[in-house]
């Protein structure tokens, strides 16, 4: 590994973040970009027309929509899955678990920001730009590809050791650093994920169809249900695909305290009843500042409804 890789990888772990990897960002990414025109042509993103409208963005980082002149990407995971003290009931764990804190995007932002500016100044003319959700990239695909994990049957990213609680984000840069090795899939003959999914959403190994999966309906999808999806006992997105996992097993033993992932206290001690009877103004403010703010409130009402096995209205 070349000098300078070392020293982004020391930077990161340094800024916090609990892994790093590095990819070539010029090499166009194959199977898993294939794979996704095959999601968007079989229809399986529902309402989500961003997915379809800059698919070809997606193939590969040098893109001018993402970073012309792109060479490197440096890949960070960090991890969420923190354990609830042993009082908690409430509607917490109808929440999954990576929006049961703070909205993460500003956490990891800042932390991307300073990696990017690091990686710039290296070498001069340099160019770099942090990604976290903000621009139309296959972050799983390319995290695999620097070895951070591998891609599970259920399509998240999997670092043995760390699972699959993780969020991801990215700095794409103009500098040259040493690739990682990609990880080879791990899942063998195990396909518990997609026999558990509640609502049958997997149509096949590494393929959902997002009109039936209840992180897309009770986060995405605006308006009433079709039918009577299974959604309960989830209020805003779902673990079930992540919770049955081997790789997932004893991951969640330790505390963010104070940290952005540290579940709101609020959240132990609320009931499904009390949510249900909440004044609009009343339960804004406890959804702000968390990820749960981008959904609409009568979709939330709409949730909250489903959650407590009420019919679809
Ligand atoms: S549950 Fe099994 S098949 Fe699904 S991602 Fe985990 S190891 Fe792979």
């Amino acid at each position: 590994m070349n000098d300078r890789s070392e020293e982004v990888r020391r930077m990161a772990l340094h800024l916090g973040f609990d892994a790093v990897g590095i990819a070539r960002a010029d090499e166009p990414l194959e199977v898993d970009y294939a794979r996704y025109e095959e999601f968007i042509d079989a229809g399986y993103q529902a309402t989500m027309d961003y997915l379809a409208a800059h698919a070809s963005v997606r193939r590969v980082l040098s893109h001018p929509g993402i970073l012309p002149g792109a060479r490197s990407v440096v890949c960070v995971l960090q991890r969420y899955a923190v354990r609830l003290p042993s009082a908690s009931t409430g509607i917490v764990g109808h929440i999954a678990k990576y929006a049961r804190g703070l909205d993460y995007h500003n956490h990891m932002r800042r932390r991307l920001r300073k990696l990017a500016d690091f990686i710039r100044k290296m070498e001069s003319g340099a160019t770099s730009r942090p990604l976290v959700d903000t621009a139309p990239v296959l972050e799983r695909a390319w995290a695999a590809r620097a070895g951070l994990g591998f891609i599970g049957k259920n399509g998240l990213l999997i670092r043995p050791g760390m699972g699959s609680f993780t969020v991801l984000g990215e700095v794409v840069t103009s500098v040259v650093l040493e690739p990682d090795e990609p990880m080879p899939s791990r899942c063998g003959e195990c396909v518990a994920c997609l026999q558990a999914c509640p609502t049958e959403a997997f149509v096949g190994p590494y393929v959902l169809d997002a009109r039936k999966c209840i992180s897309y309906l009770t986060i995405e999808h605006r308006g009433p249900w079709q039918g009577e999806p299974k959604v309960a006992p989830w209020l805003f997105g779902c673990d079930v695909c992540q919770d049955v996992c081997p790789f997932n097993r004893g991951v969640g033993a330790w505390i963010d305290a104070g940290g952005p992932f540290d579940p709101r206290p609020q959240w132990h001690q609320l009931s499904l009843e009390q949510l249900a009877c909440a004044a609009q103004s009343e339960g804004q403010i406890w959804m702000q500042a968390s990820p749960m703010k981008r959904v609409r409130w009568e979709d939330w009402q709409r949730n909250v409804r489903g959650a407590l096995g009420y019919d679809p209205p």
